[in-house]
């Protein structure tokens, strides 16, 4: 224990928290707060659910009350966009703001940390990635991040698989021209066919879609008859289930697979590094700490090929 878990809150102690609507599902303040515990950070860290309707009273008031900062989940992201003084590159390009920094000018930083969480998880699932082909299931938020994370990590074509063809093709053509490095989009639908001309030119094949989430357990992104090449690398973004159907399908088929739960925590840690002006460094034993905090919580076991039902 560290003297700063042992201490309570007091005047100088920092307020942080995350707004959204529901949230009270929201594993962000067990993340947080461990991570401020292990880091030995002096702020505390809360959920606040905000209706729609209220927000820009709600970031007034916690900017009035001189919050640190907020993380900003569903469905606010968007909404606190024009909230802000200024943005980063990230949530300018994604047009979606997933942490609000009150500055001590009075001015609102916003910027959006799941592509850097990506990013990082994936650098360490796959360390040696150069010029690749990936192919990315859904084109909501989280595949824009994915698809921001992607082009900076050097991929060269990007296959955007969607159930609503018109949504992948606006987000291609939308986000090209604002990606780094050169990067060829190419939006498809979930026909089986076209999906197996993807695989067969994607070393890595993320799904960036809601589909597999608890309880909806049974649900796979990829239609059936369509099946994954051995030695692929296979992301869910999905962290609840532990190990989606999508993911044991991809490891009985010989696949190297991982899960969201690691970009949920670099994205989180990425948020307090924004907060506290500085890079915060935890050991390896940290990490899984953390990571068995998360899991027991979701309910989970840490076995990863405990099968889900289906
Ligand atoms: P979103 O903006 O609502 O997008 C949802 C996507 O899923 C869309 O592409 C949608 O297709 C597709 N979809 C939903 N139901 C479907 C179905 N029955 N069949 C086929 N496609 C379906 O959501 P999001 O914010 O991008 O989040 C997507 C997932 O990523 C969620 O599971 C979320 O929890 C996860 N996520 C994880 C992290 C992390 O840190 N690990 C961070 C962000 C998000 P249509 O366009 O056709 O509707």
């Amino acid at each position: 224990m560290n003297s700063a878990s042992k201490q309570q809150p007091n005047a100088r102690t920092a307020t942080l928290g995350v707004i959204g609507h529901p949230v009270g599902h929201s594993l962000s303040p067990l993340l947080h707060n461990t991570l401020l515990w292990r880091l030995r950070l002096d702020a505390c860290y809360h959920a606040f659910d905000v209706e729609p309707a209220q927000l820009p009273r709600a970031v007034e008031g916690a900017a009035a009350l001189g919050f640190l900062g907020l993380n900003v989940t569903v469905p606010h992201k968007q909404g606190v966009f024009r909230l802000c003084d200024e943005l980063s590159d990230e949530a300018r390009i994604l047009k979606a703001v997933n942490t609000l920094f009150f500055r001590p000018d009075g001015t609102i930083f916003g910027a959006n940390t799941d592509p850097y969480g990506f990013r990082r998880a994936l650098t360490e699932f796959l360390p040696n990635l150069q010029a690749f082909t990936a192919l990315v299931l859904g084109a909501g938020g989280a595949a824009r991040s994915v698809l921001l994370a992607l082009s900076e990590l050097g991929a060269t074509t990007v296959w955007i698989a969607n159930r609503t063809l018109s949504r992948a093709q606006r987000l291609a053509t939308e986000l090209a021209p604002q990606l780094p490095g050169p990067i060829t989009l190419r939006p498809i639908g979930l026909e089986p066919r076209e999906l197996e001309s993807a695989l067969k030119s994607s070393s890595l094949v993320v799904n960036a879609t809601s589909v597999g989430m608890s309880p909806n357990t049974n649900g796979t992104p990829l239609p059936e008859g369509v099946s994954l090449r051995p030695g692929t690398a296979v992301v869910d973004l999905i962290y609840n289930p532990f190990e989606t159907r999508l993911l044991r399908q991809a490891r009985e088929a010989g696949c190297k697979v991982e899960n969201g739960l690691n970009m949920l925590i670099f994205q989180a840690v990425a948020s307090l590094e924004i907060w506290f002006g500085r890079r915060l460094d935890f050991d390896a034993d940290v990490f899984a700490e953390l990571r068995d905090i998360l899991v027991s919580a979701l309910g989970k076991t840490l076995e990863r090929s405990r099968p889900v039902s289906s």
